[in-house]
């Protein structure tokens, strides 16, 4: 599911250029028995399958690790930059995607941008067993720091706000974007005051009786600019 976003244009020049490292991990190489299982039957009944405890926090702490344990049987060892990446940045802040999860913001994109390192965990049919969301004894048993939604409205699965969340903060780290698309000027940003950008206009200048307002077309640095703050939301 990752390969199109994650291989293509903006991610695969950062990737390939050092400035941002991927590793996908498959849950289902931590899964228990013949059939690789990672879910069960929710406690109280009801529809769907629940991820289960034991498989997640194997997989998460396995992630996590500054020295990771063997890795399981058919399981892909990530890239020698991951193992690297593990000794110098410490511990991965994370993220838990999920509907009741606090609302994905451009302030929360830049904070998460700070952070060296984040580990994404996606679920899948109803969600997660909560004791991995809730953890226990303080730091000692905590296996997700942020539980986040990417708007009010429910999708099969974690990858797809995943991507939306490594696009994101890809584009706030410095050198992913050329120097055309600086993201310091989009909506939401702090130089537009957290609000949504002005309106764009190309050639030609008349479309179909429709005039790019005079001002841009005037050369006046000053007015354009004043035009453009006037016109954000
Ligand atoms: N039973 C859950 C509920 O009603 O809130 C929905 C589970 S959803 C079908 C399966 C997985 O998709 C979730 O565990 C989560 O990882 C992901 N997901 C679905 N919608 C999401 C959203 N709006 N934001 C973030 N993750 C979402």
């Amino acid at each position: 599911m990752f390969e199109g976003p994650l291989t293509e244009s903006i991610l695969q020049r950062a990737r390939e250029k050092g400035l941002l490292e991927i590793v996908l991990h498959d849950l289902r190489s931590f899964g228990l028995g013949t059939h690789k299982q990672v879910d069960d039957s929710p406690y109280g009944g009801g529809a769907g399958m629940v991820m289960r405890a034991d498989v997640l926090v194997a997989a998460i702490e396995n992630v996590s690790t500054p020295t990771p344990p063997a890795l399981p049987a058919g399981r892909q060892a990530p890239p020698p930059r991951g193992e690297g990446g593990r000794k110098k940045f410490g511990k991965p802040h994370r993220i838990y995607f999920s509907p009741r999860g606090k609302k994905l913001t451009q302030v929360k994109v830049e904070r998460l941008a700070k952070k060296p390192w984040l580990m994404l965990l996606c679920g899948h049919y109803e969600g997660i067993d909560q004791r991995v969301i809730d953890g226990f004894d303080g730091a000692h048993h905590k296996w997700i720091d942020e539980e986040i939604s990417i708007g009010d409205y429910v999708l099969t699965g974690g990858e797809l706000p995943a991507m939306v969340l490594i696009d994101a903060v890809a584009r706030q780290i410095p050198g992913v974007l050329g120097k055309d698309e600086s993201a310091a000027q989009e909506s939401f940003s702090k130089n537009l005051n957290r609000k949504r950008e002005y309106p764009h206009f190309t050639r030609p200048e008349e479309f179909r009786g429709m005039r790019v307002p005079d001002v841009l077309l005037s050369g006046n640095h000053a007015k354009i600019e004043k035009w453009r703050r006037e016109n954000l939301r």
